[in-house]
């Protein structure tokens, strides 16, 4: 077993603080590598809460992980010690089921291997993230990475950047289209890139005052505070798609009810309470109340390579290990720009 030290939570709520574990040893088709930088995801901080549902404990976090490539099993053939490499929310899944078969391995039938809080395909060994030192991977599940972009700031694309990347793909937003995105944290911010580069009209709605030059720079083309009810007056009606962000509980009825007829509303923030939607929202103007997971293996290296020509990353601020509750709880208050990042060197 290879000795490795992180970060983790021994039982729900718990500060998060360093310990020691082991990662198994490098077999013929895994990759090893070091972490140098992984992203602080609000998931990270739901499952150390136990807010989705009882979570495997001692629990270390992390599923936006980069760094460089140290070991390969002897049939590794996608990567050569040096290089830099990276994964995000999972590590392994049956391959044999209709979704794995056709790239959708998040939606794997037969329950994949989520990087942490989750459990290997041998359905009992736990499963430990990214705010560590060292992770084996089998090679299926780590993606290259371009030598050209800023590698801590290409972190956080490993969950933020594909999950609003998936969606708007799949529903082919774009040009013509006008897309608002509610909430503008790590998903949020990355949403505003990707819909601004596919050539859609983007509305950030937000809670935040204070984000509204972000929201600009970040080549949104509005700012709509939600809670101005002027404002918001004035959007009713008016959007083809909304990607809700949110963490928190939110009344989905009322920001559905700014769609346009056949309008869809995709969720993929994932707040701990379920939400309460009549018929009725759904009903009226043949709008859509829809959902969206991470995105599958071909399309996150896609979005890594489109992010590589495009020259998209994360807006990242780095941090201290040390600090990792702090971010915790600035997180809870919205208050991020747009991505926190460990610097794993300070582990
Ligand atoms: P984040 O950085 O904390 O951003 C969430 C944003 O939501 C905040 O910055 C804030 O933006 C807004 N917000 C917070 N509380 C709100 C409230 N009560 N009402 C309205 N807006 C509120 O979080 P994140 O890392 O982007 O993650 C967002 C959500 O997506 C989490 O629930 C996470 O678990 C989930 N997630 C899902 C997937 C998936 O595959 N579907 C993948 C990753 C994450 P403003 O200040 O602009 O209002
Ligand atoms: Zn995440
Ligand atoms: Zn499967």
């Amino acid at each position: 077993m290879i000795a490795s030290k992180g970060y983790a939570a021994k039982q729900p709520k718990a500060i998060l603080a360093p310990w020691n574990f082991e990662r198994r040893e490098v077999g013929p088709h895994d990759v090893q590598f070091d972490i140098l930088f992984c992203g602080v995801c609000h998931s990270d901080l739901h499952q150390v809460n136990d807010e989705w549902a009882p979570g495997i404990f001692p629990m270390g976090p992390g599923h936006e992980i980069v760094g460089k490539v140290v070991k390969i099993g002897s049939a590794v053939s996608k990567f050569q010690t040096g290089d830099l490499a990276g994964t995000g929310c999972m590590v392994d899944s049956c391959r044999t089921c209709d979704n794995c078969k056709t790239g959708l391995e998040q939606y794997c039938i037969n329950g994949g291997s989520f990087t942490y809080n989750g459990v290997e395909q041998d359905k009992k060994t736990p499963t430990y993230g990214g705010y560590s030192n060292t992770i084996v991977v089998h090679e299926d599940f780590v993606f290259r990475i371009s030598e050209k972009l800023s590698l801590a700031a290409v972190a956080p694309l490993l969950c933020a950047g594909i999950t609003t990347y998936s969606p708007l793909k799949y529903w082919k937003v774009g040009k013509g289209h006008r897309l608002a995105v509610l909430g503008l944290g790590g998903l949020g911010h990355m949403a505003v890139k990707f819909g601004v580069a596919f050539g859609a009209e983007v509305t950030v709605l937000s809670t935040s005052p204070g984000k509204e030059a972000d929201a600009k720079k970040l080549g949104a083309h509005k700012f709509v505070l939600t809670s101005n009810p002027e404002s918001i007056k004035e959007t009713t009606g008016y959007f083809d798609f909304i990607l809700d962000t949110v963490s928190a509980d939110h009344d989905i009825n009322f920001y559905m009810s700014l769609l346009r007829t056949n309008g869809v509303h995709i969720c993929v923030g994932i707040p701990p309470k379920p939400a309460e939607i009549p018929a009725f929202t759904v009903v009226g103007n043949r709008r859509s109340l829809v959902g969206s997971m991470i995105g599958g293996l071909p399309e996150t290296q896609e979005m890594l390579d489109y992010c590589a020509t495009h020259n998209i990353v994360s807006d990242i601020e780095m941090i201290n290990i040390k600090d990792i509750q702090k971010s915790y709880d600035r997180m809870l208050k919205g208050d991020v720009r747009y991505r926190f990042v460990i610097d794993m060197s300070t582990l």
